[in-house]
């Protein structure tokens, strides 16, 4: 026999039926991005290495550890993205989005890092992300943050949205020398992972998860108390806004996030039910500076992504799941050769109205059909038998109440519509 194969290691296959409910998760995200003006955009999955190490930051975990970079056949280093913001700002530049006014944009897909595989965290997973550019008023970053609020809201699911702001080039320089000398002052205390974190980038220790840097760091200078006073002034603008729009948050001083291009405005969102070290849903920030950073013109800029895996999880374990649209509303079934032609038409009227609807297609007994129609969680069996037909009706079984009715054949899809509670008006 072939040898079988696997996926590989820290990827994983979405299949039916839970794939149905995380292409809902999706679905509703890209929703509230469309009602919030984001127009849909597509990059490529690969791009030239440097696009990521210039964007994401040469000093980020991401760039240095997790990157999957090869060479094509062409000689170019190339990269599969470890995230949607650089390829995206790229994008832009490359045609000359960002030369006036505000682009809104949303996309969706997989991103890649070579990370250690836990629950939670894949080599594979999957984003969807909003990016708007061209403005730096408060009133779009309050903007980006409310989506992802209503789209919470719509999940619900509880989650505690952490929000700070780290600075800016005019006022972070000082803050990063005093929290260095802060932690050149631990010395030998602090373990030698924080220490050499400290000297590629100092703030990256203080979200270090790891109890006795916590412990150590406890009293470090923050951010917070440094910011000059534009990005004081920014900061207290859009949490006005944000709580004028009912939006609540949790100060978190501490929050550094993995990429280095975030300034002024940054933010995540966090699952109480999850572990803490994969608890993020979802999280973004300012880039003032990453458009110059890839050769673009100067366009501020704000965005954020959803972990589609880590939010699907969450769900999960809170029993909060999203209905299925793509599970069977009606599985129709002809139970004698008069009844297939007819069969087919109720099934064409159903898919017409909107419902999923689908015959058997296989040969079982009318109890194999049943179960088979139970274990794909079908909402009806509308069943066309001899009977049924000479009274010019069919037997609609509704499979969460159990019970069976007989219904004339033009009220089917009515009938159907009213059991299953979906398909269009
Ligand atoms: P980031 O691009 O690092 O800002 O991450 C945004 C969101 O993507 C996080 O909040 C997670 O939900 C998700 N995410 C990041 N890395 C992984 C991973 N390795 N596996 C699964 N989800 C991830």
């Amino acid at each position: 026999m072939s040898r079988r194969f696997e996926a590989p290691k820290g990827t994983f296959d979405q299949l039916p039926p839970a794939s149905g409910s995380r292409a809902e998760v999706e679905r509703i995200m890209l929703e509230q991005a469309r009602l919030a003006g984001y127009q849909p955009i597509e990059t490529p999955i690969f791009e030239d290495t440097a696009v990521f190490a210039r964007g994401v930051g040469e000093a980020t975990d991401v760039v240095q550890k997790e990157m999957y970079t090869f060479s094509d056949k062409g000689g170019r280093s190339l990269t599969l993205r470890p995230e949607l913001t650089a390829g995206v700002v790229r994008a832009l530049i490359e045609h000359g989005r960002l030369t006036t006014g505000l682009t809104k944009v949303v996309c969706s897909g997989p991103q890649f890092r070579y990370e250690r595989p836990q629950a939670g965290r894949q080599r594979q997973f999957s984003q969807v992300d909003i990016e708007a550019m061209g403005s730096d008023a408060p009133a779009i970053d309050a903007d980006v943050v409310l989506v992802g609020h209503e789209v919470f809201r719509r999940l619900e699911i509880p989650v505690t949205l952490l929000l700070t702001s780290l600075g800016d080039p005019v006022c972070r320089p000082a803050y990063r020398e005093a929290l260095l000398a802060f932690l050149n002052g631990l010395g030998d205390k602090l373990p030698a992972a924080a220490r050499a974190r400290a000297e590629q980038n100092p703030l990256r220790v203080l979200d270090m998860k790891d109890p006795l840097v916590e412990e150590l760091t406890a009293e470090a200078p923050l951010m917070r108390d440094f910011l000059c006073g534009a990005c004081k002034a920014h900061d207290e603008a859009v949490r006005e806004l944000l709580a004028g729009a009912g939006v609540e948050w949790v100060e978190a001083p501490r929050l550094v996030r993995g990429l280095d291009y975030y300034v002024r405005t940054t933010f995540e969102w966090q699952a109480g039910s999850l572990d803490a070290a994969q608890n993020a849903l979802g999280g973004g920030g300012r880039y003032d500076g990453l458009s110059e950073a890839l050769g673009g013109p100067p366009a501020p800029g704000i965005g954020w992504a959803l972990g589609l895996d880590r939010t699907v999880l969450a769900l999960e374990q809170a029993g909060r799941l999203p209905a299925d649209p793509w599970r069977l509303d009606a599985l129709v079934l002809p139970l004698v050769p008069a009844a297939v032609v007819p069969a087919q038409g109720l099934v064409r009227d159903l898919r017409r109205a909107g419902l999923v609807a689908d015959l058997p297609y296989v040969e079982r007994t009318l109890n194999g059909h049943m179960k088979a129609a139970a274990k794909a969680g079908a909402r009806t069996v509308v069943i066309l038998g001899e009977q049924e037909l000479a009274a010019g009706q069919a037997a609609v079984r509704d499979m969460t109440a159990r019970d069976q009715l007989p219904v004339p054949l033009d009220q089917v899809v009515d009938h159907v519509r009213r059991v299953a509670g979906g398909g269009a008006p």
